[in-house]
C-alpha cells in the first residue's frame, strides 16, 4: 500500500457507490421505477432484453426533467427531493439520496431523456461510464423520462462476472415488478422481456379491481384465504390483507409489508406479525399477507440502509403494539371462519361489529381439510416396528411409553433413565427416511385420487411445477399443468392420501422456488420429501394412545438419522437416573 492519500476520481467513487445499491438489473429497475413513481407517473413501460444485462429501458409519463437539469441529475448528490435537514427527517418519496443515476451512470451506458410540460422539444444526454462530461441534446419526447440503461457493468467485470443467467436475472425483475405493483395501485405497468409483453398490471382504482391485482400477484388461493383488514389508531393505519391460519405457507414468501408505500424487511414488524399469529399457527410455518402501515414521514427514519430496505420507527414499541393488536384483532375473528369452512355454521361472530373490522373476500369454496392424520399411518409404522422386533426381556434403546405431555412429547423409560421424544419431529424424520427408502428401491406407492383435485398457484408455482414434474412422478405424484394459474393432481404417495394435498402442493411449489436446487435431481426429491413427510407426519397436539406412542419408538430405533428430524431439529432426549439425581441434588 502506497502511504500518500489521494482523492478519488468522480467516475471510481460512483462506481464504489453502485457498488453498495446496485448489485444487479433488478436493482437498476428498482431505482428507475421509484424515480418514475416519485415523478408521479400513471404509467411506466419496462423493456428488458437479456435478462436486463443488455438493456434495462423505463418509460414513464411522470412530471419529466428540466433540461437544465439534465445533467445535475446524473451526478451525486443532487436531487429534487429533498433540501435540508428537516426534509430528511420527514421523507415522503421513495428517493431521497440523490445517487442512483450517478450509480448506474458509472457501470453502463445511461441514455436519459426527458421532457416536461412547458419545453418546446424533450432533451437528451448520453453517458458511456466514464468521466467525460456529457453534452445535451434535443430530442422529441413526450412529457415524461426514458431511462436506457444499456450494458451493465461491462466496465467492471468482477462485477459482471457475479450475474446469473439470464432467465434468474429476469426472474429478480419481475418479482421486483410484483412488489411495486402491490403497492402501487393506481399505476399502469407493463413489462416485456426480449420485446414480448410479459406482464400487464392495468392502474386497479376500485377495490373490486385492487382484489384482482392482488389475485394475479399472489395467486387466486391466497385471495380466497384472505381477509381485508383495516385499523387505525391516532396516526398510525394498518391496512391490507392478511390469510386466515389454514392458509400458512412453508416458507416465508408470501409475506410483502410496506411502510409508506416502500416495501421494506424489518424485524420488529415481522415479529409483531408472528406473534400475531403465534397462537393460530404451528411454529414452523409462515403467515402470508400484504400489509401496508401508514404514518406520518416525521415518525420513521428511512435513512438507514443503502437501498433503503429497512426503516427505523421512531416509537417503536408503539408500532409494534399496533400491528401485533390489529392483525390478533382481524384474526380473532376467522376462529368462527374456520367452522364455516368444515361446513359447520356460517360466522355469524362476524357481525357489524368486526365487519368493519374484517370482511372475508371470499367464502373459502371448498372445505378445508385439517391435516388428519389417521390410524393407517401408525399400521405403517407397526410394520417398521415389526421388521425388526425386540426379542425376550430386553428393554429397547427408547424405551417404553409412560405418557404424553402437552400432546407433544411422548414421556418414556429406559434401562437408564428418562426420555423425551418431540412426536412431530421423530415422526417425520421415520416418514423421510422411508419415503426415501421406497425411492432409492422404486416401491413408493401411488394412489389415484377419485375425484383429481385442482389447484390454484401462481404462474412461476406452476411453470416450476411443470418443469420438475418427473421429479413429483417419481415421489409419486401424478400432477399436470391445466392452466396458466392452475394444476390438477390426479394421484399422490398412498401415506398422503389422507392429507391436505391442495397445502401439501403449495408448499412443494414454494419449496422448491425458494431452493432452486432444480438441477441436482436427488436433492429436490429429497426437499420434496421433506415436505411431503412434514405433512404425513402427525402434528403436534394430536394426542396418541401408548400403543400408538410405542410403535413410533420402535419406529424410530430401526431408522437411520432419527436422532434429528428433516431441519435438523433433535427428535428425542434422554436424561439417565445420575442427571436427574444431579438436577435435585439428591446423593445416592
Ligand atoms: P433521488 O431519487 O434519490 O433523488 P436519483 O439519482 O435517483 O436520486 O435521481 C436524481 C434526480 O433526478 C431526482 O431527484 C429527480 O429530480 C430526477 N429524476 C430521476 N428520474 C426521474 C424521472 N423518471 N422523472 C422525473 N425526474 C427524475
Ligand atoms: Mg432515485
Amino acid at each position: 500500500m502506497n502511504s500518500r492519500i489521494k482523492k478519488l476520481g468522480t467516475l471510481l467513487s460512483n462506481q464504489i457507490a453502485a457498488g453498495e445499491v446496485i448489485e444487479r438489473p433488478a436493482s437498476v429497475v428498482k431505482e428507475l421505477v421509484e424515480n418514475s413513481l416519485d415523478a408521479g407517473a400513471k404509467k411506466i413501460e419496462l423493456d428488458i432484453e437479456q435478462g436486463g444485462s443488455r438493456l434495462i429501458r423505463v418509460r414513464d409519463d411522470g412530471i419529466g426533467i428540466h433540461a437544465d437539469d439534465l445533467i445535475l441529475a446524473l451526478s451525486r448528490h443532487a436531487t429534487s427531493k429533498i433540501a435540508d435537514l428537516p426534509d430528511l427527517e420527514k421523507i415522503g418519496t421513495l428517493g431521497f439520496r440523490g445517487e442512483a443515476l450517478a450509480s448506474i451512470s458509472s457501470v453502463s451506458r445511461l441514455t436519459l431523456s426527458s421532457n416536461t410540460a412547458n419545453q418546446p422539444s424533450g432533451w437528451q444526454v448520453v453517458t458511456e461510464g466514464t468521466d467525460a462530461e456529457p453534452e445535451i441534446n434535443p430530442v422529441a419526447h413526450p412529457e415524461g423520462t426514458t431511462m436506457e440503461v444499456r450494458d451493465l457493468f461491462f466496465n467492471t467485470p468482477a462485477r459482471k462476472k457475479f450475474l446469473r443467467t439470464e432467465k434468474t436475472e429476469f426472474d429478480h425483475i419481475d418479482e421486483l415488478i410484483k412488489r411495486i405493483a402491490l403497492s402501487s395501485f393506481d399505476v399502469n405497468f407493463i413489462l416485456r422481456h426480449n420485446q414480448k409483453i410479459v406482464r400487464h398490471y392495468r392502474a386497479a382504482t376500485s377495490s373490486m379491481e385492487q382484489i384482482q391485482r392482488v389475485d394475479s400477484l399472489c395467486g387466486a388461493a391466497f385471495v380466497e384465504h384472505a381477509l381485508h383488514m383495516e385499523a387505525q389508531a391516532s396516526e398510525l393505519k394498518l391496512s391490507g390483507w392478511i390469510a386466515k391460519p389454514e392458509f400458512s405457507r412453508s416458507q416465508a414468501d408470501l409475506q410483502y409489508f410496506y411502510v409508506n408505500g416502500r416495501m421494506i424487511r424489518d424485524k420488529l414488524l415481522n415479529h409483531a406479525v408472528r406473534q400475531a399469529y403465534h397462537d393460530v399457527m404451528y411454529g414452523d410455518r409462515h403467515p402470508a399477507y400484504v400489509l401496508f402501515l401508514k404514518l406520518p414521514p416525521d415518525q420513521v427514519d428511512v435513512n438507514v440502509h443503502p437501498a433503503k430496505q429497512e426503516v427505523r420507527f421512531r416509537e417503536s414499541r408503539l408500532v409494534h403494539g399496533f400491528v401485533l393488536r390489529s392483525i390478533q384483532d382481524a384474526l380473532a375473528h376467522t376462529h368462527a371462519g374456520e367452522c364455516a369452512a368444515s361446513g359447520e355454521h356460517m360466522p355469524k361472530t362476524i357481525t357489524e361489529k368486526t365487519a368493519a373490522l374484517t370482511y372475508p373476500i371470499h367464502r373459502a369454496s371448498m372445505p378445508v381439510q385439517s391435516v388428519q392424520e389417521k390410524m393407517a399411518i401408525y399400521h405403517e409404522l407397526h410394520e417398521v416396528a415389526e421388521k425388526k422386533n425386540t426379542t425376550g426381556n430386553e428393554v429397547p434403546p427408547l424405551g417404553f411409553a409412560l405418557a404424553q405431555l402437552k400432546n407433544i412429547y411422548i414421556l418414556a423409560e429406559n434401562e437408564e433413565g428418562l426420555v423425551l421424544v418431540d412426536m412431530h419431529a421423530a415422526h417425520e424424520r421415520v416418514m423421510y427416511e422411508q419415503l426415501k427408502k421406497q425411492i432409492s428401491e422404486q416401491k413408493i406407492i401411488s394412489q389415484p385420487l377419485l375425484v383429481p383435485l385442482t389447484v390454484n398457484l401462481n404462474e412461476r408455482e406452476v411453470n416450476h411445477i411443470e418443469r420438475h414434474q418427473h421429479l413429483f412422478h417419481q415421489a409419486g405424484f401424478v400432477i399436470d399443468r391445466i392452466g396458466t394459474l392452475s394444476v390438477v393432481v390426479r394421484a399422490v404417495p398412498d401415506l398422503l392420501r389422507d392429507g391436505n394435498i391442495e397445502q401439501l402442493v403449495r408448499d412443494m411449489a414454494a419449496d422448491f422456488i425458494e431452493h432452486q436446487k432444480s438441477s441436482r435431481v436427488m436433492d429436490s426429491i429429497h426437499e420434496l420429501l421433506g415436505t411431503i413427510s412434514c405433512h404425513a407426519a402427525v402434528r403436534a397436539a394430536r394426542r396418541l394412545t401408548i400403543p400408538e406412542m410405542n410403535a413410533l419408538l420402535r419406529a424410530m430405533e430401526t431408522t437411520d438419522h432419527a436422532g434429528q428430524c428433516n431441519h435438523g431439529r433433535p427428535t428425542s432426549m434422554r436424561f439417565s437416573m445420575a442427571e436427574l439425581d444431579k438436577l435435585f441434588l439428591r446423593g445416592r
